[in-house]
């Protein structure tokens, strides 16, 4: 039921999450007061094609907005952009704004996001580069015309994705990845070797378990890269891509429980009833795992902010939906459903050489995810498995003549 003393609803963050959450709000029947608080000047956009679409020029920047302009209108949603949020008073329930608002909330949803993970020592340097906002790949966009050569620090998927964009453009490129091997926080053995030829076969130099003994700079120009074995890499520009932060700050000065993010429950409420947290800043339980924890992904922005949601609006919870994932890098997309930690061991079908295959991870009997390479039937079967609970095994995946929208069907029917 929706509980008519709620009037005054303030998110803090205009990102993914937030702007669902309007709309979702809206859909449910909210009809009170709604403010977006965002620190940007954009209205809420679309981050995956900064690394891909829009950094190659073939996606205009209008396109990245989600909302036409005419939806704060009709829907009555106040925007506030260019807009910091300052302070979260729970006592009083209000919200600060450095340029001197107090917003009274009845409900508060944190919506914040993250931040690139910077390095002290390259404070204070040029031709340093992260991304992660329109304005970091706009920069970026307009440099490439002068780069010959581009070193990514970390081989996640944002260093990954403009790597490739940047090959496809003629620019020298080298990544350096701490790790034996690119993409371990997120996929498999398996998956990280596909990605690792698919890079070199595009021309990319990769150096693994390779660490920076320091960045090299004339004045405040980063100028190259010395590694620990000695080898300087000279480079016109050094793009950061090694992880993100959750911004809890606010949340943590209000005296809200955080960690690896702002904690909340099932249902996207922090430990004061009046505030949740949703998308990639909350730290979340999620069905059938033990601890919590912190999904970086549309898709869960998506889900979290209709669970608010609902929450909000007295509309029951809606179901289990499994995390997943995509990216593109040249002509290959990669698309997970699931997370693959812990796993013990894989079933791959497919052609892993002719680049369309699908891993599928198990955890003793249990199948807990899958990673597609160009294969979206077997995205979608696994992903529809994950979500009703079914029952794959691997021996159910060995006969490859059989299809997985058949093996799908099979358990259905079990
Ligand atoms: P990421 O996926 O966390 O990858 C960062 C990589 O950099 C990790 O392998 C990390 O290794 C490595 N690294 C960390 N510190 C390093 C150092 N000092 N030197 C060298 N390597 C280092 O993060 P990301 O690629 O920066 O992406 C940022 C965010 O954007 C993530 O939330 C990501 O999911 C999201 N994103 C998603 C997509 C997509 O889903 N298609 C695309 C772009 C971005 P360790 O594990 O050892 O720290």
């Amino acid at each position: 039921m929706l509980d008519l003393s709620v009037n005054e609803i303030v998110v803090i963050g205009a990102g993914q999450a937030a702007i669902q959450l309007a709309h979702s709000l809206r859909a449910k029947g909210y009809e009170g007061a709604l403010h977006l608080i965002g620190a940007e000047a954009y209205p809420p956009y679309q981050r995956p094609p900064l690394s891909k679409a829009f950094l190659k020029g073939e996606m205009e920047e209008a396109r990245l907005y989600l909302k036409p302009a005419s939806f704060y209108e009709t829907k009555n949603v106040s925007l506030h952009l260019g807009t910091e949020v300052t302070g979260i008073d729970r006592d009083g329930q209000t919200v600060a704004t450095k340029d001197g608002q107090t917003l009274p909330y009845d409900r508060l949803v944190i919506a914040t996001g993250t931040r690139p993970r910077q390095l002290p020592e390259l404070e204070g340097l040029d031709r340093v580069q992260v991304m992660r906002g329109i304005d970091d790949a706009k920069t970026l966009k307009d440099k490439i015309p002068d780069l010959r050569h581009v070193t990514v620090l970390g081989g996640g998927y944002i260093g990954l994705e403009a790597a490739a964009v940047l090959r496809k453009m003629g620019i020298e490129v080298t990544v350096i990845e701490r790790m034996p091997r690119l993409l371990a926080r997120v996929t498999g053995d398996e998956i990280s070797a596909y990605f690792k030829s698919l890079h070199e076969s595009h021309g990319v130099e990769i150096l693994f378990d390779a660490e920076v003994e320091e960045f090299e700079h004339a004045g405040s120009a980063l100028t190259g890269i010395r590694m620990q074995d000695g080898r300087v890499i000279g480079t016109d520009l050094l793009l950061v891509g090694i992880g993100v932060l959750p911004n809890q700050e606010l949340a943590e000065a209000a005296g809200l429980e955080v960690s690896n993010g702002i904690h909340v429950d099932a249902d996207a409420r922090t430990n004061d009833p009046n505030i949740y947290a949703i998308g990639d800043c909350s730290f979340r339980p999620l069905e059938g795992r033990e601890a919590p924890l912190r999904l970086e992904s549309v898709p869960n922005a998506i889900e979290q902010a209709e669970i608010a949601a609902c929450h909000i609006t007295g509309k029951p919870r809606p179901g289990y939906e499994p995390p997943w994932f995509w990216s593109d890098q040249y002509d290959t997309k990669i698309q997970t459903a699931g997370l693959f930690t812990p796993h013990t061991h894989t079933v791959i079908r497919g052609d892993v050489a002719g680049g369309k295959f699908a891993v599928f991870y198990f955890a003793g009997d249990d199948f807990v995810a899958v990673d597609a390479v160009n294969d979206p039937q077997s995205f979608m079967a696994g992903k529809q498995i994950l979500k009703a609970g079914l029952p794959l095994k691997a021996t159910d995946l060995q006969d490859q003549t059989v299809s997985m929208m058949d093996i799908l069907k099979s358990l259905k029917n079990q």
